[in-house]
């Protein structure tokens, strides 16, 4: 067994760890005020090549592994999580399905205009109707002449109002459905029927926004079917294969926000005088630093792990990302309630980060698959094996 980590990745780790402190850090209040990331700083993340960590050399991307892209949001996570959210489409669920099937002219089209940032990409799957239930959207496809026709309403698209590309999933045969009846299309910004809707309002991740997508007979070309004509129908197994590289880089998020609380806890708990000691001496409050620093070891060997074998594998590794993605999100929403009760009273306030946490915490546990679907993954999984 080998733990250590590559050179190379141990020096980008050390310039995103500088970004975050100096660049990053300062202006994460004001960006949960505003609700908005200032441009000089996205400019920043494109100079330092952070839309394009998963992205292929070849089309101007770091192609950093996946070990070096949780490592990087593991950094990036310790501060507010939008910054992760801004270039996490264009690494996760809003490029891949271009880097795993796609057509090589989708490819030189579309990855280095992500890579560099200039251009945003979106994942749009999610439906009122389907959500856990994916496969039971409702959004058309119906090729007419040298064009396809979509009709239909995706919600809760992250990052959709700023993008340029969506990878929107559409049923192509009502019968087949999953299995041959979902194709994935490029739709991109100005296309003829296709707008933004309403911008939700939620309870955490200011500065990142989820809104709706319509397509209203949304004219798109022939030829942005990913991966193409011989793709058509192949849509819901390119959404599977997306998806389950984000349950690692989710646990990578959470790993790094689990760890932030963990020092600014010890920080407080060390400072923070009751009964005339610091609340450090407390045994009930060492008992919970105890435990958070425990729960995040766990969590980062078994992230580091999964994703050390998806690299030596070079293929998706599904019962080890759910795992990943189910315990190190519990996990770190463990943390931040801990994190919340060591400060006690100023952990409820805004002034501390650690309210912010765990309102933005809340949702690793939800989007990209639930809980309660990672658990099927895994058993399902536990099952095919025998
Ligand atoms: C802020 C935010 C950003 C998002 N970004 C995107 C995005 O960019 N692109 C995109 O396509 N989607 C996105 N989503 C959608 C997200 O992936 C879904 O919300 C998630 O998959 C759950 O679907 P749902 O909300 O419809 O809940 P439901 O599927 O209605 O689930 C409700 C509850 O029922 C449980 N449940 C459902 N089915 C089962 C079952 N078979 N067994 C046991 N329990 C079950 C769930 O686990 C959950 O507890 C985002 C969501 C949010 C909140």
């Amino acid at each position: 067994m080998d733990f250590s980590i590559p050179e190379d990745l141990r020096a980008m780790v050390e310039t995103v760890r500088r970004f975050v402190k100096q660049d990053l850090e300062p202006i994460s209040q004001q960006v949960e005020d505003e609700d908005h990331i200032p441009e000089d700083v996205v400019q920043t993340m494109r100079e330092l090549g952070l839309f394009g960590l998963a992205i292929p050399a070849e089309f101007g991307g770091l192609e950093v592994g996946t070990l070096g892209e949780c490592l990087v949001y593991e950094e990036l996570s310790k501060t507010n999580a939008c910054f992760r959210t801004r270039i996490g489409t264009n690494n996760g669920i809003g490029s891949q399905g271009i880097v795993i099937d796609g057509t090589p002219e989708q490819k030189e089209s579309y990855l280095p205009k992500l890579a560099s940032g200039e251009w945003i990409a979106c994942f749009a799957l999610t439906e009122p109707e389907a959500g856990s239930d994916a496969a039971n959207i409702q959004t058309t496809a119906v090729r007419q002449g040298d064009h396809w026709v979509l009709n239909g309403r995706k919600h809760f698209i992250t990052n959709g109002n700023i993008s340029d590309l969506a990878t929107v999933f559409a049923v192509t045969d009502k019968q087949k459905r999953a299995k041959g009846g979902i194709t994935a299309f490029l739709v991109e910004k100005g296309s003829p029927g296709f707008s933004v809707g309403t911008i939700e309002r939620k309870m955490g991740m200011r500065g990142s926004h989820t809104c709706e997508l319509i397509m209203d007979d949304c004219q798109i070309p022939l030829e942005n079917v990913v991966g193409g004509e011989a793709m058509v129908g192949q849509g819901f197994k390119t959404a599977m294969k997306t998806l389950d590289k984000g349950r690692l880089t989710m646990g990578a998020s959470a790993v790094g926000s689990a760890q932030k609380l963990l020092e600014l806890s010890l920080e407080y708990a060390q400072q923070r005088v009751q009964f005339g000691k610091p609340i450090a001496e407390f045994q009930s409050i060492q008992n919970m630093l105890a435990d958070m620093a425990t729960q995040i070891y766990a969590g980062r060997q078994m992230l580091y792990h999964a994703a050390w074998l998806r690299d030596q594998k070079g293929t998706a590794v599904v019962k080890e990302a759910a795992m990943v993605k189910l315990f190190c999100t519990g996990m770190a929403n463990r943390v931040a309630d801990m994190a919340v009760q060591i400060h006690g009273g100023m952990g409820y306030m805004k002034d501390f980060p650690v309210e912010r946490f765990y309102r933005d915490l809340r949702l690793t546990r939800i989007y990209e698959g639930t809980d309660e679907i990672q658990r099927l993954v895994i058993a399902r999984e536990l099952l095919k094996e025998g």
